[in-house]
This record gives C-alpha cells, sequence and structure tokens, in this order.
C-alpha cells in the first residue's frame, strides 16, 4: 500500500522473526536455536573480522566474548577509555531469576513480570530467554570478581525493584553499572592483550557501509584530529546505547546519541517503537532553565523509601518535618496497595505528575508552559522519605544500602536526606525503543546486529527496574557469541569484501560532505541552543502524556527548527581538530529525524501503553488503556528517504506462553 496515511506515513509489509524455533516448547527453544546455528571452526574464526561499535556492558561483553572464541574484533567507542561507557552510571542493580531468598521466583515469574511489565508489547521468545540466561549473568560477572553486595552468611544479597513481588535485584551499593562495566572490562583488556580485539577509543562511526546488502563496515571520525577513516569487517554489532538524549534534559550522560543506529535506519535497518520512552520517576527535579543534566536516584531507594505529597495544597510550602502523618497523602500505597512504592515506573511517574498537576507538588515552583502554550508556574516534585526507615532499621543500615546515593543527593541539593525527606520528580531515563532485531538480534540488514539499550527486543513499552543491566550482558556475553556464528559461517564462504567497492568510496564521501556542510553554518545560536529547543518540544508534546494535537504541533516545530538550524545554527573550530560543537551538531541533526519519527508513532499509536500514554486513551481510573484488537504489534519503521515518509512494517505480537490482560497492581 502507497496511500499516505495521515499526511505522514505509508503502511508497508508486515514482518515476523523467523529465527525462533517453534517446533519446540518456549522453554526449550533456546538451546534448539543453538544447536541448530551452524558454528565456526576455531581455527577459521581467526580469518573473520566483527566490528563491535560500543564499549558499555553490551558492546564490551560481546567484544570480549568475541574476542575470546578467536574472532579478530574490533571495538569502537567516543569515550578515552572503554570503561567510561555510560554503562558506569547505573547505580541500583541487576535481575536475575536465582531465587535465592526462597521466595518464589524463578525463569517464568521474571519472564511474566518483564512482559507484563512492558504492558505485553514485547516478543514472548526474546524475553523468555532473557529470563532464562539472567542466572548465568550473575555467575560469569562473580567469578569476574564483580563485588555484589552479601548477606551475613555469604550468600549474595538481593533486594526489589519496581513491579514485582520478590527480590531478584543484585547489587553492589549504589555502584553496580560501575562494578559490571569493571568486570566487562576486564575481560575486554584480556583479550585486547591476547590480540583478539583492537580498541579504537574517542572514534565515532558517523555511517554505515553496506555492501550487496549486508552490513560491512562503518566510517568513523577521530574526535581528537578529525580524520575520516573506512573501516570494513564481515559483520558489524552495534551496541550504542539509548536515545534519551534527544529530549536534551535526561539522566543520561551528556554524550550518549543516536548517531550509530540512525545512521544504521537510513541506511535500511527498520526503528522499532521509537515513541517507548521511560520517564523514571524517581530523579531530582530541574532547577532551572539552563540546565544541561538531570540526576538519577535509584529506584533501589523505593524499597524503603515512601512516596508522599501533602493532603492539602496550602501545606505545600511547609517544612515537610511539620507536617503530621495524618495530613501526608501516601499517594502509592493509597492508589496501589499491592504494589505500593514499588509500582512500575511508568505509573509512579504518572501518578506524580497528577499529583502536581493537581497543585499539590512540592519545591520550588519553575516556568513551564501549558497545554495551550501559556507559561505558568509549577511546583513539580514529591517526597521520598527514608523517615520511617531509619526509625526502623538505624541510620547505619540505611546508609550501608544506599550511602553514595544520600551523599550525591546532598552534594546536588545541599539538604540531607537523613533528616529531610527528599525531592524527586519523574525525568527522561531510558528508551525501549531501538533498532529493530530477531531472535538473534540480527537486524533486518543482513550482518548487522544489534545489542543493549540500542536494540529494542525486551522491554516492550515500559522497562522494569534492573532489567537494561540484565538485557545488556545477556546480550553481550550469552545471545550474539551463540547466534552470530551461524551468520560468519556463511561470511567464510562468501569472502571478504573488496576494499575498492564503491559502496565504501560513497559512504566517506558521504560524511565529508555532510561535514563540510556543518562547518560552514556561520550563524548565531549556538548548537546546545537548538537542542535545548528540541528537548522542550519532546518533553511538552511527547513527554508523559501525548496527544493527537500536541504531537501534530511537535511534528510542526520539530520542523521548522531544523530549518531554523540550517539558517542560524554557528559551529565554531575546524574540522580537523578536536570539536564538540561539530560533533554536537551532527547528533543534533540525527536528533531532529528521530524526534519527528517519534512523534509519528506515538501519533499513529492511537493507544495508551506502558510508558506511552495517550491522554485520549485511558481508563475511568486514569490507568493506559491498552486496544490489544488494533495495536497488539511491534511498529518498525523504515526510512523511506530524504523528505519522504517512513514506511510502517508491523510485527504482530503472538501471546501463547503469557495470558493478555489488562495490568494491575492493585
Ligand atoms: C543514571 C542511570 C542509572 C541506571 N541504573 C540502572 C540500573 O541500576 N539497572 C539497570 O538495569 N539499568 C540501569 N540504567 C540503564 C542502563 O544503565 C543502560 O540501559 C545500559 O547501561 C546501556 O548499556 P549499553 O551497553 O547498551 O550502552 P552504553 O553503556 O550507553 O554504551 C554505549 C557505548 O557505545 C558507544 N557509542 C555510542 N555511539 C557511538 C558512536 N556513534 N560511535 C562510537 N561509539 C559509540 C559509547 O562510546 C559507549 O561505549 C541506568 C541508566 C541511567 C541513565
Amino acid at each position: 500500500m502507497t496511500e499516505l496515511i495521515d499526511g505522514l506515513y505509508i503502511e508497508g509489509e508486515k514482518i515476523a522473526d523467523t529465527k525462533a524455533p517453534h517446533s519446540v516448547p518456549i522453554d526449550r527453544r533456546w538451546e534448539q536455536r543453538k544447536f541448530e546455528a551452524k558454528l565456526v571452526n576455531p581455527a577459521n574464526r581467526r580469518k573473520l573480522d566483527i566490528i563491535v561499535v560500543g564499549s558499555g556492558l553490551a558492546g564490551g561483553a560481546a567484544a570480549a566474548s568475541l574476542g575470546e572464541q578467536g574472532y579478530n574484533v574490533k571495538c569502537f567507542f567516543y569515550q578515552d577509555s572503554a570503561r567510561r561507557a555510560h554503562s558506569i552510571a547505573a547505580q541500583g542493580g541487576i535481575n536475575a531469576a536465582k531465587n535465592y531468598r526462597n521466595d518464589g521466583d524463578s525463569t517464568y515469574r521474571l519472564f511474566y513480570d518483564t512482559v507484563k511489565g512492558g504492558d505485553y508489547r514485547a516478543r514472548e521468545d526474546n524475553v523468555y530467554r532473557l529470563a532464562e540466561v539472567s542466572a548465568n549473568i550473575i555467575d560469569q560477572c562473580v567469578a569476574q570478581g564483580v563485588p555484589f553486595a552479601r548477606e551475613y552468611g555469604g550468600l549474595l544479597d538481593n533486594r526489589s525493584f519496581g513491579g514485582v513481588q520478590v527480590s531478584r535485584t543484585f547489587y553492589a551499593r549504589g555502584q553496580t553499572g560501575q562494578q559490571l562495566l569493571i568486570g566487562a572490562y576486564q575481560a575486554l583488556e584480556r583479550q585486547v592483550h591476547a590480540g583478539t580485539v583492537k580498541e579504537y577509543r574517542r572514534h565515532e562511526m558517523v555511517e554505515l557501509i553496506i555492501v550487496d546488502g549486508r552490513a560491512r563496515g562503518i566510517v568513523t571520525r577521530d574526535m581528537a584530529t578529525g580524520e575520516i577513516e573506512t573501516f570494513t569487517a564481515d559483520a558489524v554489532v552495534l551496541a550504542t546505547g539509548g536515545y534519551g538524549n534527544v529530549f536534551f534534559l535526561s539522566t543520561n550522560a551528556m554524550g550518549c546519541n543516536a548517531t550509530a543506529i540512525w545512521r544504521a535506519h537510513r541506511k535500511g535497518a527498520y526503528f522499532a517503537n521509537p515513541c517507548y520512552t521511560q520517564i523514571h520517576p524517581t530523579c531530582i527535579p530541574q532547577s532551572g532553565d539552563f540546565q544541561s543534566k538531570l540526576t538519577l536516584m535509584s529506584e533501589s531507594l523505593r524499597n524503603d523509601g515512601r512516596i508522599w505529597v501533602p493532603k492539602r495544597a496550602e501545606d505545600c510550602d511547609k517544612d515537610p518535618r511539620d507536617i503530621p502523618e495524618e495530613d501526608r497523602d501516601y499517594y502509592l500505597e493509597r492508589i496501589y496497595p499491592a504494589f505500593g512504592n514499588l509500582v512500575p515506573r511508568d505509573i509512579a511517574s504518572r501518578q506524580a505528575k497528577n499529583m502536581c498537576d493537581e497543585g499539590r507538588g512540592v519545591g520550588p515552583a519553575i516556568k513551564e508552559r501549558d497545554a495551550s502554550g501559556n507559561e505558568r508556574m509549577m511546583r513539580r516534585g514529591v517526597y521520598l522519605d527514608f523517615s520511617e526507615a531509619i526509625g526502623r532499621l538505624g541510620k547505619d543500615a540505611v546508609s550501608a544500602r544506599y550511602g553514595n546515593l544520600f551523599e550525591m543527593y546532598q552534594r546536588i541539593t545541599g539538604d540531607d536526606p537523613y533528616e529531610v525527606p527528599m525531592r524527586i520528580y519523574p525525568a527522561v531515563h531510558y528508551t525501549m525503543g531501538g533498532l529493530w532485531v530477531d531472535y538473534d538480534l540480527e537486524s533486518n540488514v543482513p550482518g548487522l546486529y544489534v545489542g543493549g539499550e540500542a536494540n529494542f527486543s525486551d522491554h516492550g513499552a515500559n522497562r522494569l527496574g534492573a532489567s537494561a543491566l540484565m538485557q545488556g550482558l545477556a546480550d553481550g556475553y550469552f545471545v550474539l557469541p551463540d547466534t552470530m556464528n551461524d551468520y560468519l559461517a556463511d561470511m567464510l564462504r562468501l569472502g571478504k569484501v573488496d576494499p575498492n567497492a564503491p559502496e565504501i568510496a560513497e559512504a566517506k564521501r558521504s560524511v565529508e560532505e555532510r561535514i563540510a556542510r556543518l562547518m560552514a553554518l556561520r550563524g548565531t545560536r549556538s548548537v546546545d541552543d537548538f537542542h535545548m529547543a528540541l528537548g522542550r518540544i519532546m518533553w511538552e508534546y511527547c513527554g508523559m502524556e501525548r496527544r493527537d494535537a500536541g504531537l501534530r504541533e511537535a511534528i510542526k516545530q520539530i520542523r521548522a527548527l531544523k530549518e531554523e538550524f540550517w539558517r542560524d545554527a554557528r559551529i565554531t573550530g575546524k574540522a580537523d581538530e578536536l570539536n564538540q560543537a561539530l560533533e554536537k551538531a551532527g547528533r543534533l541533526l540525527d536528533f531532529f529525524e528521530l524526534a519527528e519519527l517519534m512523534c509519528i508513532d506515538a501519533l499513529h499509536r492511537r493507544e495508551s501503553c506502558g510508558g506511552h500514554f495517550r491522554g485520549e486513551s485511558q481508563t475511568p481510573e486514569g490507568e493506559a488503556l491498552r486496544h490489544d484488537d488494533e495495536f497488539l504489534y511491534v511498529g518498525a519503521w523504515e526510512w523511506g528517504g530524504e523528505g519522504q515518509p517512513p514506511i510502517l512494517h508491523r510485527e504482530d505480537l503472538i501471546y501463547k506462553d503469557i495470558e493478555l490482560k489488562q495490568r494491575s497492581y492493585k
């Protein structure tokens, strides 16, 4: 069908995953797939080259594991050290169905919680495998020496995260990502030493090379010298993280961007569910107009912290310690008695917004615009209170669990959370959307594999806490090293790509042209200024609540802003030196296009599910209302060409092992 729908997109053919072996039950599919997949003889592996872009938990683990198998791996990242990837920021923990607490956990329960938590918008096969390999991840990391918290008896300790009723989250104080990344980094460096992995630091991938329909390499810019280089390989893995910074303000590291996956998208890789964004409920509230970063307070704090706002708006100015118990509204405990403060993130975030919209927010009022574009002052904060936990457990016990988070909060806000409740508010945190992949984590472009937050695979419309680290390491240590063999076995026969293939020179030329065009911009506004403006549009219209009219307005504004960028942006410095304005400009151009696709995706999905809340689709109690009859599918978008509408391919979601239900945490 080529008819333009809503003036915005075209409907394409349906797609499906064809790799998960449905001849056997779900709990045997991974074993079966591994058995069916072709292998590469150890002596042949050194003849095959793999490019891994990304050195976070997904990329670092994949590069180390593929190197360990004997492949020739080139690992690219834009930081100065592999162990500075954004994964290092993860605080709270990593899930695994070990059932150490004997509280009823199992592979099936983790699978069930993840599918339900994602509001039934994830593929069953992939999620089941994730739950299955979760236990191996912990064993692998312990063997590497990752210092997980332990109980008195020596067993690894667990805590709970949102959306579950068991304790399955393994942690290392509030630095779980850092400790896991050090483990992956050591494994990676071991391979560097062994000669199977070569690292390319401060190299930004700026284009994908496709030859004869297969992913065959990348174009990079050396961020220190500006040199543009091409690298070829037999397969390419993108593990380049999430794109939450399309909102400018987010909990992500400032460098996180969408360029690698967006460039691949423009070269044919489908982008799945781009509008599924996670807004995390426990972040330090924004304090002013010129802020460039938001800080997460880990979800683990909801184990012991109680969330409340004053019952009466007139109490919002008071010192919280002067508000007596009977005048406090512990609204999550009131509305969701079964899960209380541990409801999933999408629900906790939306309720915090509702409380503030009712005028019961706390903290200083900040300037914002209402739905009609008028400026207003609103208090955007709710309390996260530890006084009860400190009374019950003692200050030392609370400090042992969360000490570094409390310290971070105090340094940023000047308030001591041992004495005064923290103030928190939702902020953009994670993107469930990403490049479409099949069961093998291969995109629709042969030879292009995608792992970690960069793919769309496991979290549906809402990710449960502590599941991103699990997925990144599952993809990197356990899935890609098995599934890629199947493809690489054929590549032995097909042979190396011709270094003179015109596609390689053409990819390099397009990068050079784009940079020259950017360097010619001599306007008046900085790149950050445009990025901030894009972020405001996205937060306003494609943030916690999305509506038809707002999304259409956003698309209009994004297009106008992009045009304005080409008229009035200013890029300082030179192309052949360290130039952050140039780096940011390239990333922002990709964010403009991605932002538009996110709005189109959000507009076409006229239902609420997980983090995608359409104002027009809610239950009488204000909860997300899905429309399974119309939207039980993954929306995988194909790039339609410059200035052309995108093409929607639907992958039907089939639930055979889990019953589809309206989510309830009450
Ligand atoms: C503050 C914070 C706390 C979190 N806490 C938790 C938690 O407790 N538990 C949990 O499960 N999840 C948590 N998450 C989510 C989790 O940290 C991330 O989803 C996960 O670490 C992503 O890992 P990754 O390997 O996919 O990508 P990243 O760690 O983001 O790594 C991306 C890599 O790709 C490279 N890269 C990107 N683009 C390019 C390019 N164009 N060229 C070259 N290299 C490129 C980067 O250099 C980097 O090496 C948290 C997230 C945040 C923001």
